[in-house]
């Protein structure tokens, strides 16, 4: 799991251990005023032993005059006056400072009657044995004090308290309300996060259900992961060609790239993701078995496009940051979506390709020719151009299959077709319509043209070599001229058509041009023949 991902749980852990931190702290400090308070009303009970030790010590002196009898006196005076030094340094208001000052100086109050009393007794003055000092009115101011003292300390210990407590209500609530309004905003950005990228995941699966064929569907798969990881990534769809086995780029890279010349020629079994049937990723360091396709590039990773038990091919992500390493989500998950619908879109094109594709010769079919005459015709009107059809048919082909079997048939059906389409432009086009017979479409062609080209398809027929005995081919061919000697595609197919048995009757392996010119207006088709009759 990414770091990105663990994210927001470490910042919740985080924020979870911070907040538990000031509850503790808060605590500690409530704990900590609390005990001081206590500490000082147990203070303010030991100044009132102190006191009263004092008291005891005096009588103790006074019933024996013995100088050492003073000491108790003295410690608990001592006690006495360090405990108030103490007790006035802690008094946190102006209130029981003067309340301490008041225990002090009623304290003092007593203490000078009974250093009175002392000092005469000391002097061994026993006249005044019977004139001691009464010290009962100073000790009670000093208790009627003592508990003023105390009742302020217990009222400050309330207040204190309270004012704690609600100080760290407070900071309970704050602090809560930060740990809860940082966790919202992780949660939304997450939120937000989560939906950008499935808005764009279903952006992407609309997209693909509409597009057309293969091609369209390689281009959309590699620009929408290209979007998603970042511009360093380069994309390319891999896709194993049914039949012959081989592996070709849908989405071809740049030429001159190591990727580029890994592609020329690769087979499937060369791409590790396609021999593996799982996802291969390289780094800088040389790996144990290196990719035959990507082995070259730098840092990239490699998905196969699996459909059921079969792969269809594999999409490679060169990719130099690492990020579709990182993101391996949105890799996967749109190859996820891509793979049955190019599974799909290859079936689709398989079946059109069977249904307008003659199975022996890989030439289009009757379907195919009559589609490309329709696509044809309207180019021609539109462009003023002349085009032309040739149909040849081969002569006494029949012989050839009593002779020498079917399957000799069916070879030089194929070698005639080989031998057509090496004759033509890419612009023309050769179909088989049906047995052993032929079509081939001639587009911006004139009819002089059209017989040169009839003439060449009929040397070349002438030239195929079957190696069977000595028996060579020929054709007979019908040549028609759209505006010139038809009007429509299926007029020009009848025109040729008789102009082709005309070859026949003729006596074969000959070309002848259809007979019946159109009468109308003259084309742009007729202007190499300006002494045939024009439409
Ligand atoms: P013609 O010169 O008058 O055209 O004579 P032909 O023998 O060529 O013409 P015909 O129509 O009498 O015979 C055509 C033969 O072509 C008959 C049929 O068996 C053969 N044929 C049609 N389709 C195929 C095919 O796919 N393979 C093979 N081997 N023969 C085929
Ligand atoms: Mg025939
Ligand atoms: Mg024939």
């Amino acid at each position: 799991m990414s770091f990105r991902r663990l994210l927001p749980s470490f910042l919740f852990a985080a924020l979870l251990i911070g907040w538990l931190v000031t509850l503790l702290l808060v605590f500690g400090s409530l704990r900590h005023d609390t005990d001081e308070q206590f500490d000082r009303i147990d203070a303010s009970q030991r100044l009132e032993t102190a006191m009263l030790d004092q008291e005891i010590g005096v009588r103790g002196f006074l019933s024996t005059f013995e100088d050492e009898d003073l000491d108790p006196y003295r410690e608990a005076k001592q006690r006495f006056d360090a405990l108030m030094v103490q007790e006035l340094r802690r008094a946190r208001s102006e209130e029981t400072r003067a309340a301490l000052l008041r225990l002090r100086s009623a304290a003092g109050a007593w203490q000078s009657l009974a250093a009175e009393d002392v000092r005469r007794l000391t002097l061994d003055d026993t006249r005044f044995r019977d004139d001691l000092k009464t010290r009962e009115a100073p000790i009670d101011t000093f208790r009627a004090e003592l508990s003023h003292y105390q009742e302020l300390l217990e009222r400050e210990r309330e207040r204190d308290a309270n004012s704690l407590l609600r100080r760290a209500v407070a900071l309970i609530v704050a602090v809560s309300m930060l740990v809860g309004a940082i966790a919202l905003v992780v949660l939304r950005r997450g939120t937000l996060r989560e939906r950008r990228y499935n808005r764009a995941q279903a952006e992407f699966a609309a997209a693909m259900q509409s597009a057309g064929d293969e091609g369209e569907a390689d281009e959309l798969l590699k620009r929408h992961l290209e979007r998603q990881l970042g511009d360093e990534a380069v994309v390319t769809v891999l896709r194993r060609t049914p039949g012959d086995d081989r592996l070709r780029a849908g989405t071809p890279p740049h030429a001159g790239t190591p990727l580029a010349a890994g592609i020329a020629d690769a087979r499937p079994r060369d791409c590790l993701a396609i021999r593996r049937g799982a996802a291969h990723s390289q780094g800088d360091e040389e790996p144990l078995v290196a990719c035959g396709v990507c082995g070259g590039s730098g840092p990239a990773s490699c998905r196969p496009l699996l459909v059921g038990d079969g792969i269809i091919g594999s999409v490679l992500v060169e990719d130099p940051n690492g990020r579709a390493a990182r993101d391996r989500r949105v890799v996967s998950d749109s190859i996820l979506q891509a793979a049955p619908i190019l599974a799909g879109l290859r079936t689709l094109a398989l079946a059109q390709s069977r249904a307008t594709t003659d199975a022996l010769t890989q030439l289009p079919n009757r379907w195919a020719l009559q589609d490309a005459l329709q696509r044809m015709q309207a180019q021609a009107n539109r462009s003023h151009r002349p085009l032309s059809l040739v149909l040849l048919d081969i002569d006494r082909f029949k012989v050839l299959n009593d002779t020498w079997g079917h399957d000799a048939g069916d070879r030089a059906l194929v070698a005639v077709g080989r031998a057509l389409t090496g004759e033509l432009r890419e612009s023309d086009l050769a179909a088989r319509t049906g047995g052993e017979e032929f079509a081939v479409l001639l587009p911006d062609t004139p009819l002089q043209g059209a017989m040169a080209v009839a003439e060449q398809l009929r040397g070349a027929i002438a030239a195929v070599d079957l190696d069977l005995d000595d028996h060579s081919l020929t054709a007979s061919f019908g040549v028609a001229v759209l505006g010139l000697h038809a009007s429509d595609a299926e007029a020009l197919m009848q025109v040729a058509d008789r102009a082709l048995y005309a070859a026949k009757r003729a006596g074969r392996d000959r070309v002848e041009v259809a007979e019946a010119p159109l009468p109308g207006p003259r084309v742009s088709s007729t202007l190499d023949e300006p002494d045939v009759p024009v439409l």
